[in-house]
């Protein structure tokens, strides 16, 4: 690895391609997480099963592994009966990331997902109690050494912009914004839950001071999808670009959500999403050690050739 110390994620991410992680939710899933439970409360209550999934992620090659604390804010733990543990559930986070690379130099992201509800007039959530969330949680990341923070799957810039915000008020070292694509009926593009398109998505992102732009999760954005919006990204930002697709689509097994996307299928996927300027290659839901250690073999071949 020729990551230099203590360079930002989002200038290590230009020099080379890096290798993100796969999925954590799914994960937690097959280690007994039930559904519907808090997932972060086990960086308290079980880390050796967040540490162990995370392992076989570095141990695959990944560059970068985000915390287990995609619900994380005070909001999503209060719904779960954990509001006493907010600072200590993101500490134990950043703190079993980093124990995952086992002394190897990898890039830890805090992970900000949704607040889980809408804003005003919307929902019921004021904009000072969603603000509040996300600063409360991105300091604590940052304060236990979370080298970037991903402010991820969102779907309104409202909300993004809250977390960006939150995570420059914190110090974040590199800001990512993170937007979930839902491809549409007709299946001739994709914008957000809300309407977002890429372009709109980038020029807001980099306007609010974000280092990276990036997509994850969505719907129907399989590979080839994942690569139009990257292109789409690449002609609207000159910011870094991290693309993190599901395996494929959720479908429901035994009343089970599974998602069946091989690592043999996926991995076709990355070399041209490399060629297009992807910086930062991970994987959503549904993906496993097994699809980041495919796209590692395929990620090294492309880079030997090039
Ligand atoms: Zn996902």
């Amino acid at each position: 690895m020729t990551i230099i110390p203590d360079q930002p994620l989002h200038e290590a991410a230009l020099a080379r391609p890096l290798l993100g992680d796969g999925a954590m939710g799914t994960q937690l899933m097959l280690a007994g997480l039930e559904q519907g439970s808090c997932g972060e409360a086990w960086n308290l209550a079980r880390p050796d099963r967040v540490l162990a999934i995370q392992r076989r992620y570095a141990e695959a090659g990944s560059d970068c592994i985000l915390t287990n604390t995609f619900g994380g804010s005070r909001i999503m733990l209060t719904r779960h009966g954990h509001p006493d543990d907010v600072a200590a559930i993101n500490r134990a986070g950043v703190e079993i990331a980093r124990q995952a690379f086992n002394g190897r130099r990898g890039f830890v992201i805090g992970d900000i997902g949704p607040f889980g509800g809408l804003l005003e007039p919307y929902g019921d959530f004021t904009e000072t109690q969603v603000r509040a969330a996300f600063v409360e949680q991105a300091a604590a990341l940052v304060a236990a050494g979370a080298d970037a923070i991903i402010i991820e799957t969102q779907t309104s810039l409202e909300e993004l912009g809250l977390g960006i915000c939150a995570a420059r008020e914190a110090g974040a070292r590199t800001i990512i914004g993170s937007m979930a694509y839902d491809v549409t009926l007709d299946g001739s593009t994709f914008r957000t839950m809300m309407g977002i398109d890429p372009e709109r998505a980038a020029e807001f992102m980099e306007e609010q001071g974000a280092h990276i732009i990036a997509l994850n999760c969505g719907t129907g954005m399989d590979m080839p999808h994942a690569l139009a919006a990257v292109e789409r990204y690449r002609r609207a930002s000159s910011l870094p670009v991290m693309v993190q697709p599901n395996a494929g689509q959720p479908k429901l097994v035994n009343m089970k959500v599974v998602y069946d996307e091989t690592p043999e299928q996926m991995v076709h996927g990355v070399a041209p999403l490399l060629a297009a300027g992807a910086n930062i290659v991970g994987a959503c839901c549904g993906s496993t050690p097994d699809h980041i250690r495919a796209f590692r073999q395929a990620m090294d071949e492309y880079l030997e050739r090039r």
